[in-house]
């Protein structure tokens, strides 16, 4: 099999790389690094199976060869990211979605969709089940990701309508593990780095609302599942153990043995309240469900920050020799 994996340098897709390598699987890893790292990759790009190619995938996409599966994972995903790079979104989601689409179409691939719960924006039900539209705001900061991956799925379902290319799409709620980047801006991120190098813990709001943590390592099997599976709509994978970003940062403060106060700081515009999936779908299509509990998998992710955390440390200290 061979497999064409676009935002292929960035946390999530890496992580599908190594899966399929694994399974003797060829990757073509595309990316134009600008929230991806080749560190991510690094270990692969000597792999004989392994491709890097540097490539902006809103640009037409040649691909010499058979394709059997085209996973488009490329995209700004943190809050942070997206705020920063708004046009680059909407066109990796617009744009981007076409051309990988276009590619499959020509090559006859399947292909697979890395959609995201923010389709759901702020939610008014709660768990989500994938039968739920969504409560966007189309204008607000967030709408800028919101409404590309959207796009992507009204885009990815006209292909499958009009052409019958055999399309997936996956929801992917929030998941972190190691080779997530430690200044994406995210609450594990910024909670972990806070806590080890003694700075306050930054909850934004009141910290009621809650998110559903996986674990990368179950997100990957459900997405490998769905990759196999006949399903053309939309199936949320993530670990519907719903907790308060509050009792999230006093999680990690205590693994971590922070001493390091929790302080509150403004609440983003449009920021969801509530998301936990429901994976009634994942559970009933795939027999999936995550494995990996909330205190097992931070151990894993603390080991990998904790590294980063002693590199970024050096950095500084050559830096100011
Ligand atoms: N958050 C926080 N402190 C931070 C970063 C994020 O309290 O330093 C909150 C954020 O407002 C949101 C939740 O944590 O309610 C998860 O945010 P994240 O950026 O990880 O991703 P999201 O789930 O919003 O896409």
């Amino acid at each position: 099999m061979r497999a064409v994996i676009t935002g292929g340098a960035g946390f999530l897709a890496s992580h599908l790389s190594d899966y399929l390598i694994a399974r003797d699987w060829e990757v073509l890893c595309l990316d134009n690094l600008v929230t991806g790292t080749k560190s991510n990759v690094a270990h692969l790009l000597s792999h004989a199976r392994f491709q890097f190619v540097g490539q902006d995938v809103t640009r037409y996409i040649e691909v010499a060869g058979p394709v059997d599966y085209v996973l488009h994972f490329a995209s700004p995903a943190s809050p942070v990211d997206y705020l920063k790079l708004p046009i680059q979104t909407l066109k990796v989601g617009a744009l981007g979605t076409h051309n990988t689409l276009g590619l499959a179409l020509a090559k006859k691939a399947r292909y697979l969709l890395a959609s995201t719960s923010e389709c759901y924006g702020d939610p008014q039900v709660s768990p989500q089940p994938e039968t739920y539209w969504g409560h966007v705001n189309p204008i607000g900061p967030r709408g800028v990701y919101d409404e590309a991956k959207r796009f992507a799925e009204a885009l990815t379902m006209a292909y499958h309508r009009a052409h019958g290319v055999d399309t997936r799409i996956v929801r992917i709620f929030n998941t972190y593990g190691p080779r997530m980047r430690l200044n994406d801006g995210r609450a594990l991120p910024n909670f972990v780095h806070q806590a080890l190098t003694g700075q306050p813990i930054t909850v934004y709001g009141d910290g009621r609302q809650t998110r559903s943590f996986c674990y990368v390592s179950d997100l990957i099997e459900g997405i490998y599942r769905l990759m196999q599976a006949e399903e053309h709509a939309p199936v949320n994978i993530g670990n519907p153990q719903e907790i308060t970003i509050l009792e999230f940062a006093e999680r990690i403060r205590a693994l971590t043995g922070a001493e390091a106060p929790i302080v509150f700081k403004p609440l983003p515009q449009d920021d969801p309240k509530q998301r936990c999936p429901d994976i009634t779908r994942a559970r009933t299509l795939l027999h999936w469900e995550p494995k990996v509990n909330l205190d097992a998998g931070l151990k894993l992710t603390l080991d990998f920050f904790r590294q980063q955390v002693a590199a970024a440390g050096r950095t500084r200290s050559s830096a100011s020799d």
